[in-house]
Formats: C-alpha cells, sequence, structure tokens
C-alpha cells in the first residue's frame, strides 16, 4: 500500500480511536455512577468486581474496538497494515474503507469465525 493510502487510513483510525474513546470513557462513568451510591469504599473487592462487570458489559465491545485500531495503528507503523494476519494476502483496500481496523481477509474472517469462538 503506498504511503498516501497509509496516512489516510491511519488519519481515519485515530480519528476514529477519539471518537469510541470518548464513548467508552462515558460508558464506563455512567456505569459506575449507578452502582456507585452502593458502593462505600472504592477499593474493596465488591467495587472492583462491579468496574470489572461494567468494563466488559458497558465498555466491552468499545474496548474491544480500541485495541483492534491500536493493533492497525501499530501494524501502520511497522508497515504490515493492510495484510491478512491469517494468510498474509493484502485485504482489499473496499474492505478496510468499511472496516480499517480488519485484521483478516473476508475468506479468513469467515473460515474463523465458522471454526471457533475468536471474532464472535
Ligand atoms: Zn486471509
Amino acid at each position: 500500500m503506498d504511503k498516501d493510502k497509509l496516512e489516510k487510513f491511519r488519519g481515519v483510525l485515530t480519528d476514529m480511536r477519539a471518537r469510541i474513546a470518548g464513548d467508552f470513557e462515558r460508558a464506563v462513568q455512567a456505569g459506575a455512577e449507578e452502582f456507585g451510591a452502593d458502593v462505600p469504599d472504592i477499593n474493596d473487592d465488591a467495587t472492583r468486581a462491579i468496574n470489572r462487570t461494567v468494563m466488559m458489559e458497558i465498555g466491552g465491545k468499545s474496548h474491544e474496538t480500541l485495541m483492534q485500531i491500536d493493533d492497525a495503528l501499530s501494524r501502520i507503523g511497522a508497515g504490515a497494515y493492510g495484510e491478512c494476519m491469517e494468510c498474509g494476502e493484502e485485504i482489499p483496500e473496499k474492505r478496510l474503507e468499511l472496516l480499517p481496523f480488519a485484521q483478516f481477509c473476508v475468506n479468513c474472517k469467515e473460515k474463523l469465525e465458522k471454526e471457533g469462538p475468536e471474532g464472535s
């Protein structure tokens, strides 16, 4: 992939990351406030368990996306962006425009979804 395109996707990913990170923080905060009234000690195990639950249930999806975006950004840095992590083929640009943090080509994605719980 040429440099201009890489920069374009880097920009898209960076914007997306900022937006999702904001949503994620708001979701965690809203969740923490909802539980907060019943939790006097912020350091006790119950609070930690609730925080984990909030992270998983409210922020889980966006957290997962954030990690995929970070991963894509580091692949841009490493010069490996746009390659399928399964078969090494180039992921079509059309797919990257829809899903800039895509890690797999369509074929491998479908194969992986059929085979295991990953990527559900
Ligand atoms: Zn592939």
